[in-house]
């Protein structure tokens, strides 16, 4: 029988088709609920921080300012079913500030807040492209001196080695086309801040890096297209598998798919 299609697609999204079809079915198709994680969290953590910094005035961006943010960022977290979720004891709870402080820390190595021009925020951006919605969050949207327009993204794991550096990028340059094609101007430059490393991985959108997103992109769409046509998502197995949500109904684990869509069923 036809699946139903996702609504729309997303960078993580198209990287998870990319990774392993089965596995973007269970998230984006029968939406089945996974468990939060330290990680995921942490850098939902270390993201609001950063946001709160950019809402202070350049000159009072500094690092004391960026902890004070970290705290703010923590209360307003301690609450959260994501972090509640975590069910961490209090020795793990302080690793986990810890570890949120050093990635705010390591942000100050990579550039100087005070010198930047921001003009969004976490920007929801949607485009329609023929059948398909692409919908995209740009952690930061910035002027650069000279009138253009900057997409910076955090990214709070490990910086890919240079063989995934473009795949990576490829991220980026989809906010470089949803910037284009929502405010008519292309970005002059298009940055992911490692801030683990620190590590900055910077690249310039052209024509071609555009018109290769888009044709990916549609590629993609019509991919997903015709495996739910044919209900048809295979397991990848990669090392991906050792994070993966799903396993207990991965047929790659000696799991059954069709148990998902029973629990999908009856949620
Ligand atoms: S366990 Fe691995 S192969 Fe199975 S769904 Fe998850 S990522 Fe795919």
């Amino acid at each position: 029988m036809p699946l139903p299609l996702p609504v729309s697609l997303t960078p993580s999204k198209v990287a998870s088709f990319k990774d392993c079809a089965l596995a973007f079915r269970f998230s984006a198709i029968d939406r089945l609920p996974e468990p939060p994680s330290p990680w995921a969290t942490k850098g939902t953590l270390v993201h609001r921080a950063l946001e709160l910094l950019f809402c202070e005035a350049p000159a009072g961006r500094t690092l004391e300012a960026a902890l004070g943010c970290l705290d703010r960022a923590r209360a307003e977290m301690a609450s959260h079913p994501e972090y509640l979720g975590l069910g961490l004891d209090a020795e793990a709870e302080s690793t986990f500030a810890a570890e949120a402080e050093v990635l705010v820390r390591r942000y100050f190595e990579l550039e100087d807040p005070t010198r930047v021009h921001p003009i969004g925020l976490e920007l929801r951006l949607e485009v329609q492209l023929g059948s398909l919605t692409l919908r995209g969050v740009i952690d930061r949207l910035d002027l650069d001196p000279d009138g253009g327009l900057v997409v910076t993204d955090y990214k709070t794991g490990k910086a890919p080695g240079v063989p995934h550096e473009q795949s990576r990028l490829g991220g980026v340059h989809f906010y470089a086309f949803l910037c284009e094609q929502l405010l008519g101007r292309r970005p002059v430059r298009i940055q992911l801040l490692y801030l683990s490393e620190p590590v900055a991985i910077v690249a310039e959108p052209s024509d071609q890096s555009i018109r290769g997103l888009e044709q990916r992109a549609l590629a993609i769409w019509k991919a997903v297209e015709r495996a739910c046509a044919n209900d048809d998502f295979r397991p990848h197995p990669s090392r991906l598998c050792d994070w993966c949500a799903f396993r207990d109904f991965c047929p790659a684990f000696g799991g059954d798919p069709e148990r998902a869509r029973e629990l999908v069923a009856v949620s």
